[in-house]
């Protein structure tokens, strides 16, 4: 999962940024409304955080710029109980959710969880897939009920392919989904994640569609 963080305060994002990549998200910052919106348009993230609060333009004329644009990626606005921004505006703004500052950290989370499975529409809680089980909000993949020890990028990289079964995912797709804006190596470093997951599962459950890339079959390997 990558999330774009839209936020000026230089502590607050950087709280934000450790605490969702250790939760296994992908992140990246923008520290203004313009270099928020730019940053939307080059990346296709799952979910943006945005605060209200911004020198430039705001937080409600960033998202409303971005629905008039065409970009539905799910917002949840940042609001702060002083501000004097005008509420209406942030009504009909198009954000998906708000949560008010200071903020509970497992209540950030559980609102991002909500809101990227409503993205997908009935996108399950849990994946399956092989007799594999992959619980997102637990950060658990199982085999035939026994867990895998996977890193957290091993595992942000089962979950998209899940997420996608019956479809090839390219290297390139996963690097962009997977991995940092700032990492600045090849593929061959998805080709070295899919190696250790191959092993570690044991089983030919992630498929290579030769030129193209990799692909989990949600028929061919079920029990
Ligand atoms: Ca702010």
């Amino acid at each position: 999962m990558r999330v774009l963080v839209v936020e000026d305060e230089q502590a607050m994002a950087a709280s934000l940024t450790w605490g969702l990549q250790a939760e296994g998200y992908v992140v990246d910052v923008a520290v203004n409304g313009e270099d928020g919106l730019w940053k939307a348009r080059e990346t296709a993230h799952d979910v943006i955080i945005l605060d209200v609060m911004l020198p430039g333009l705001n937080g409600y004329q960033v998202c409303r710029q971005l629905r008039e644009e065409g970009l539905w990626t799910p917002i949840l606005m940042l609001t702060a109980m002083d501000e004097d921004l005008d509420q209406a505006e942030g009504l009909d703004s198009g954000a998906d959710d708000y949560l008010a500052k200071p903020f509970a950290y497992p209540v950030l989370l559980a609102r991002l969880r909500a809101m990227t499975r409503r993205g997908l529409g009935e996108r399950p809680a849990v994946l399956t897939a092989a007799g594999l089980r992959l619980d997102p909000a637990g950060r658990t993949l199982t085999q035939d009920g026994v867990a895998l020890d996977l890193t957290s990028r091993e595992l942000a990289v089962m979950e998209y392919l899940m997420r996608r079964q019956g479809r090839v995912v390219s290297k390139t797709e996963l690097l962009e989904h997977c991995w940092d804006v700032a990492y600045d190596g090849g593929p061959a470093v998805v080709e070295v994640h899919i190696h250790r997951l191959r092993r570690k599962i044991g089983r030919p459950v992630i498929l290579t569609v030769r030129g193209e890339g990799y692909l989990i079959d949600d028929h061919t390997h079920e029990h």
